[in-house]
């Protein structure tokens, strides 16, 4: 069984102009020991889908429609109080800002025992510290700066005691949101290549949100390709990668640089993504296509199972 299972979940804002549609009928499953990548534009609603798994939405963001499954649990209907056990132990997060998402004025040791305590009281105290000297351990950061201050902290070390909280709980998925997005790209890549580690060494269920695609097939089993609040392409991640088919995925490819293949010039997707308080109608990728037809402005695609593993695609090309 799927350790978690999102069906169809709807979350929009609400604003004075009426609702934002972020995120719309998104639907994926991640299995035990498993990675899947969640791939788009800023803006497009991964990180939307992010909050949403963890009912930690901003102000005006309200889950309308959908399920979020962890171990067939529906999260969606439960109260603030009992989303509180949920998080950390049932599905963590890794913030992409970790200067903001530590307290600077706490010992990077106690926020990570805080996250323990939160979901073991009764662990002693000397239980504790040795789990988080492991912890950082773990995340390749010398147990006695456990009593450091962030600040004292590189950007890289700050984001590894991130990883190191979300891992704290023992949670059943991890989500990593554009984990080192705002490191060196050196920093990125040992940020990834931890992840990548942790998530074969201890079997982690792991949902990891980035821009970059090649990132995604490098670390994940599965993808889903999201356009303006919508998954338009899903499935196996080096298949997608190797072989895309909705446009949005081939433009997405061909706008990063490959460090093996042979040199090429790369070209961006021109246009830029639409308001979604207002969404084009039909396919909401109509305007920037290079291949749209007139049913592509009328009617909307939906996804359907294109070539094998489960592959998926909501596009008129193909249906
Ligand atoms: Fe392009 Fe039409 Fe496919 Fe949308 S449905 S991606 S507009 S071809």
């Amino acid at each position: 069984m799927a350790v978690l299972s999102v069906e169809g979940l709807t979350t929009n804002y609400k604003t004075l102009r009426g609702w934002v549609r972020a995120a719309e009928d998104i639907s994926f499953e991640v299995e035990q020991g498993e990675a899947m990548g969640l791939a788009g534009e800023s803006g497009c609603g991964k990180s939307t889908v992010a909050l949403s798994l963890l009912k930690i939405l901003p102000p005006g963001g309200k889950i309308r429609k959908g399920k979020i499954l962890l171990s067939g649990q529906d999260l969606v209907p439960l109260s603030e109080k009992e989303m509180r056990k949920i998080r950390w132990k049932g599905i963590s997060i890794v913030f992409q800002g970790a200067m903001n998402a530590l307290n600077p004025v706490f010992k990077v040791g106690d926020q990570i025992a805080e996250a323990i305590k939160t979901h073991e009281p009764k662990v002693a105290d000397s239980e504790v510290r040795e789990r988080v000297a492991k912890l950082l351990e773990t995340v390749g950061i010398e147990p006695s700066r456990a009593n450091n201050y962030p600040h004292e902290f590189s950007g890289g070390m700050r984001q590894r005691a991130l990883i190191a909280m979300a891992l704290a709980a023992d949670p059943s998925v991890v989500v990593a949101d554009e984990p080192g997005t705002a490191l060196d790209v050196i920093v990125q890549a040992q940020i990834l290549r931890l992840l990548r580690d942790l998530k074969d060494r201890l079997g982690l269920s792991m949902i990891l949100i980035s821009h970059d695609l090649s990132i995604i097939a490098e670390t994940c089993e599965k993808v889903a390709i999201m356009y303006a609040g919508r998954i338009v392409e899903y499935g196996d991640a080096v298949t997608i990668f190797k072989d895309p088919k909705h446009p949005y995925t081939q433009g997405l490819i061909k706008a990063f640089p490959s460090i093996k293949g042979e040199k090429v010039r790369l070209t961006s997707i021109p246009g830029s993504p639409p308001d979604l308080l207002n969404p084009p109608a039909g396919c909401r990728f109509n305007p920037r296509c290079p291949f749209v037809m007139d049913v592509c402005k009328r009617v909307e695609p939906i996804l359907e199972e294109h070539g094998d593993k489960g592959h998926t695609v909501s596009c008129h090309l193909y249906h």
